[in-house]
């Protein structure tokens, strides 16, 4: 299984470059998508998605049954497909299960006793089964996003996309969606778009960053932290000396811990007397790559 992105891009018709020729490789696994807010990750998962067109560029999805151009042969690439959008409705008066039972129907899954065995598994497998008679209205977002899960796995897609699934979920939510997205990894491409970095440290195998439509780095998670080894020092100062730190190292990243500023700078060697050496995380990985972008455009 493979999804094969090429150069692909879209202006929006008020002139915004929304991707500016993003090319990517997925095989099976959780991939993660990286990058702030107004990256490009939407545009990108709306143009997999078959939800909106692309300019230019190309998306083959390779399965068992052949290829599927996901840009011109919409139908097929929605009948392989379970999206997870950021955002979506549901009738709060309905009980999950009956209204999980109603999608299966819609999906195609006319034998009654299939389509009850299957809405069983995806709400055993989604953690929903104590709350299958609760009405949606009633569910905290945590469960409203693994309802959609179940939803979007009806029909057994190769290709499943989540946009920003985990923003607003509390610690407990995000840890019970990443167990479920876990699960799902390990039987089709998953494309997890995020601005939260622990979503992908947690969960993914392989990742991409993006920034201003375009990608910054593609590979494995540890392979970019390892690159970091030896380059990443921290060190703890008073808030008011952020500037002159920042005036004076390449500081990638700053934050406040119990009233004090903890920076972690980028470096070859010890930058100063009092920095000391960290193993690098993630963070450290998507902070440094955003940054070295930002700088290279101004
Ligand atoms: P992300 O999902 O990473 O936050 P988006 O793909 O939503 O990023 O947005 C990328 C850029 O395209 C942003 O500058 C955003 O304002 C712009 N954009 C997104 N959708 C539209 C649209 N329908 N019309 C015009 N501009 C858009």
């Amino acid at each position: 299984m493979e999804l094969r992105i090429d150069n692909l891009t879209k202006t929006y018709p008020n002139g915004t470059q929304a991707l500016k020729g993003v090319s990517l490789t997925l095989g099976q696994g959780m991939f993660g998508l990286l990058g702030p807010n107004g990256a490009g990750k939407s545009s990108l998962m709306r143009t997999l998605a078959t939800l909106q067109e692309a300019d230019s560029g190309s998306a083959t999805l390779t399965t068992d049954d052949g290829d599927i151009n996901v840009l011109t042969d919409k139908d097929a690439v929605r009948r392989t497909l379970g999206y997870l959008p950021q955002e979506f409705g549901v009738y709060p008066k309905v009980p999950a299960e009956e209204m999980l039972t109603h999608f299966a129907a819609l999906k195609g899954l006319s034998n009654a006793k299939e389509r009850k065995e299957t809405v069983e598994y995806l709400l055993n497998m989604t953690n929903l089964w104590d709350a299958r008679k609760k009405n949606l209205g009633g569910f905290s977002g945590g469960m409203r996003q693994r309802f959609g899960i179940a939803v979007a796995l009806l029909g057994n897609p190769k290709l499943i996309i989540v946009d920003e699934p985990t923003a607003g979920l509390d610690p407990a939510e995000r840890n019970r969606f990443h167990n479920v997205l876990a699960e799902v990894g390990e039987k089709s491409i998953v494309i997890l778009s995020t601005h939260i970095v622990e979503d992908v440290s947690e969960l993914c195998s392989n990742m991409a960053i993006i920034n201003k439509g375009e990608i910054l780095l593609q590979g494995d998670p540890q392979f970019a932290m390892e690159s970091l080894r030896g380059s990443i020092w921290k060190k703890t100062i008073d808030k008011h000396a952020l500037a002159e730190h920042q005036a004076k190292f390449h500081v990638i990243s700053n934050r406040l811990v119990l009233g004090k500023t903890l920076i972690h700078v980028l470096s070859d060697a010890q930058p100063e007397e009092g920095f000391t050496s960290v193993e690098p995380d993630l963070e450290d990985v998507y902070f440094s790559t955003i940054n070295a972008s930002q700088e290279t455009a101004a």
